[in-house]
C-alpha cells in the first residue's frame, strides 16, 4: 500500500501544507482561506490517484491533451480539475467539457467556445481571468492587460453558461513577487466593486506562495514544490 512515491508525496504535501499554514498565519489569516491546487502536469495518473488518497481534492493542468487523458483515467476520484494554461481557442470548447475551472481566460474570443463545452455537459463552468502582471509598457505574453480588465469581466458574465468566480495570475518572471502581488491586490480590490462576488484570487507558485498569500491568494498553484522538478519546457 505505501510505496516510496507515496512516502514522498506525504512528506512534500505535508510541508507544502505547513508552509501554507505559515504563510496565513502570518498574513492574519485562517489556512483554510487557502486552498491547495497542486499542479499535476508531466505527472502520471498514479500520481494523481497518490495524491487524492493523500486528501488533495484540487488539481491543476495546464495543456489540453494531457489534462483530458488523465481526467477521464481519474473519472472516479473526487477531484476538482483546473484548467491553467495557455488556451488555444479551437481548444476552448473541449477543455470546458472536462475542467471544472478555467482559471486562464484572458481574452473575449474563448468565451463563446467555452460556454459551447459547458452546455454540453449541462453544468455551468466557473472562470477565473487571468490578468498580466508585466510592467506597463511591455508585452503582455498571458493574461488580460488590467486597463482591460473591466470589459472582459463584463463580456464573460453576459454567458449564462459562465461563472465568473475571481482572477489568476503569475508573476513575472525575474520580478519580484511581492511588488507583483501588492499590484495584483490593487487590481483586484477595483475588479471587486463591480463584481464583489467573484473573489478568488489563484496566485503563487512552489516559489512564491508566501507572497501571494499575504496579499490576499484564495488559491495557490503547487507544483515542483510537492511533485519533485519537471523536465525543462522549450
Ligand atoms: C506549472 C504551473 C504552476 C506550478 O508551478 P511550480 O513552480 O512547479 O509550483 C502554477 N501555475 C501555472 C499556471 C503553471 O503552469
Amino acid at each position: 500500500m505505501s510505496t516510496p512515491r507515496a512516502e514522498q508525496l506525504r512528506a512534500t504535501l505535508a510541508a507544502t501544507r505547513e508552509r501554507i499554514a505559515g504563510a496565513a498565519s502570518a498574513a492574519d489569516r485562517a489556512p483554510e482561506d487557502v486552498t491547495l491546487v497542486v499542479v499535476t502536469k508531466f505527472f502520471p495518473a498514479s500520481d494523481v490517484r497518490l495524491l487524492a488518497d493523500l486528501g488533495v481534492d484540487h488539481v491543476g493542468e495546464n495543456r489540453h491533451q494531457e489534462a483530458e487523458a488523465k481526467a477521464a483515467e481519474c473519472a472516479d476520484l473526487d477531484l476538482h480539475w483546473h484548467f491553467v494554461g495557455g488556451l488555444q481557442t479551437n481548444k476552448a470548447a473541449a477543455v470546458a467539457r472536462y475542467a471544472d475551472v478555467v482559471e486562464s481566460v484572458d481574452r473575449a474570443d474563448l468565451l463563446a467556445r467555452l460556454a459551447r463545452g459547458a452546455q454540453e455537459r449541462d453544468a455551468a463552468l466557473d472562470v477565473l481571468l487571468q490578468v498580466s502582471l508585466d510592467p506597463p509598457g511591455t508585452e503582455h505574453r498571458h493574461g488580460v492587460a488590467p486597463d482591460a480588465l473591466a470589459e472582459l469581466a463584463e463580456q464573460t458574465v453576459a454567458h449564462a453558461a459562465l461563472r465568473l468566480r475571481g482572477l489568476m495570475a503569475v508573476a513575472p518572471l525575474g520580478a519580484d513577487p511581492d511588488e507583483a502581488f501588492g499590484r495584483l491586490a490593487e487590481i483586484r480590490a477595483g475588479f471587486l466593486t463591480d463584481h464583489p462576488e467573484a473573489t478568488r484570487l489563484s496566485a503563487g507558485m512552489s516559489g512564491d506562495l508566501e507572497q501571494a498569500i499575504r496579499h490576499g491568494a484564495t488559491h495557490v498553484r503547487v507544483g515542483s514544490a510537492i511533485l519533485g522538478s519537471r523536465p525543462p519546457v522549450k
